[in-house]
């Protein structure tokens, strides 16, 4: 790999572990974009000068890329602003779509994206059907209790490939011909799962998927909805704006953008293989490491059935937000960092009914490009080091020793 993340006098000695939260613009991408800003500024829906059209071939050049990296048509790729605005299309435009039948059931899981979920919660304001199904301790949907809440009002069925929190995935080619069987549409919420783990779309019969740019080394305010051709997916615009993109997703398209993440998905493609394997063994290591120095520490989420990139440990008797703290130059986070200002306890950690004494203690360990073996070796020592005199300062540890199963104790 010959770039890096490019460091100032701020982020020097960082060591950056939010991966999932948000990753660096490679400057790859970042070179490829500038000459969009100031040089080649036209509008891609200018349709009479030079400078229009060279915004317009650079725009569908970015939805060939984009599509052949998920291998599918550059029609089936709709620009948008994010994985919010992708879900939030896919959601509410699926289930408004005219003409209005009786289907009016969705069904989706508990441990989301808050993006599903609020979307999910404002439809059933409005009247709309919400099914959330649980899920087991390791994170995973059960396929037979997907069937039997489908009925024949549902319309749609969404669910994430990959969570956030956990890195788990979901058994996406099952759930694929479930809803194929028995003619429900289904969107998957894609944004974790490109470059981490082979994407198939086909496979996994998915109608609509999103994703996003910043996830994946690309810039912020740049996403793209799959919307299947064939069979076509119906669905009512939510923003019409000037009819751009076929009336779907109105707004003048932000061309440095698409161009960046076009940029993005190429480099994805080029160094998935190697990638993957660099990034499971550094999570090995990570895991291995952590286990080593303090043996009470417990993987969240399914370890047979996950990306390599998040690591999410609980290390219990000690505040997950006092850990974070206390790492100092490591960027880790607590829970998702959309939903982490709200300092509630993780959604999808107590929905995987993991103790609470370990959601409170939880960290996610986000993997990435620039993360380096001398990295992870410094975050092992450094977390144990702060996650043992952390122990020894807690009640909650003197608790344990004394005898106490916390396990049993009913925290408010
Ligand atoms: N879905 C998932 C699974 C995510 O991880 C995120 C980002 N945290 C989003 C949706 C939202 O993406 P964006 O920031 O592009 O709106």
């Amino acid at each position: 790999m010959t770039v890096n993340i490019v460091k100032t006098q701020q982020t020097d000695n960082l060591i950056y572990l939010d991966y999932p939260a948000t990753t660096p613009c490679d400057s790859r991408v970042f070179e490829k974009m500038a000459p969009y800003f100031c040089n080649l500024f036209g509008n891609p829906h200018s349709n009479n000068h030079a400078l229009g059209w060279a915004a317009h071939d650079a725009v569908e050049a970015a939805y060939a890329q984009i599509a052949g990296f998920l291998r599918v048509a550059p029609k089936e790729i709709i620009f948008t602003s994010g994985a919010s605005e992708a879900n939030l299309i896919a959601l509410r435009g699926v289930m408004t779509k005219l003409p209005r039948t009786d289907k009016n059931h969705l069904i989706t899981t508990e441990t989301e994206h808050k993006s599903i979920l609020t979307c999910c919660k404002q439809l059933e304001s409005e009247g709309f059907q919400v099914t959330y199904l649980p899920v087991d301790e390791h994170g995973l949907i059960d396929v037979a209790a997907l069937a039997s809440a489908i009925t024949e009002r549902t319309l749609l069925v969404s669910i994430g490939t990959v969570n956030n929190e956990t890195g788990v995935i979901q058994p996406m080619e099952q759930i694929g011909r479930l809803c194929h069987e028995r003619g429900v549409t289904f969107h998957t919420d894609a944004t974790q799962a490109a470059g981490k783990m082979q994407i198939d779309l086909a496979k996994w019969n998915v109608a609509l998927a999103s994703f996003s740019a910043h996830k994946i080394y690309g810039p912020k305010g740049i996403g793209a909805l799959y919307l299947r051709s064939a069979p076509a997916t119906k669905l009512r615009p939510v923003q019409v704006g000037g009819g751009q993109q076929r009336g779907i997703r109105g707004g003048t398209i932000p061309v440095p953008l698409c161009v960046g993440f076009a940029e993005a998905c190429r480099i994805l493609q080029d160094d998935f293989a190697s990638e993957l394997v660099r990034i499971a063994e550094l999570s090995a290591r990570l895991f291995d490491g952590l286990c080593k120095s303090d043996p009470l520490v417990k993987m969240n989420g399914a370890p047979h059935s996950k990306v390599p990139h998040i690591v999410n440990v609980g290390f219990p008797f000690v505040e997950g937000e006092s850990i974070a703290m206390g790492l100092g130059n490591l960027c880790v986070s607590t829970g998702s960092a959309c939903s982490s200002d709200q300092l509630e306890s993780s959604h999808v950690l107590r929905a995987m009914h993991v103790d609470d004494y370990y959601v409170q203690s939880s960290i996610r360990f986000g993997l990435g490009r620039f993360t380096t073996k001398e990295d992870v070796d410094y975050t092992i020592a450094k977390t144990s080091e702060v996650v043992a005199r952390l122990r020894e300062m807690s009640p909650l540890w003197e608790m344990h020793q004394s005898g106490v199963d916390l396990g049993r104790v009913q925290w408010k």
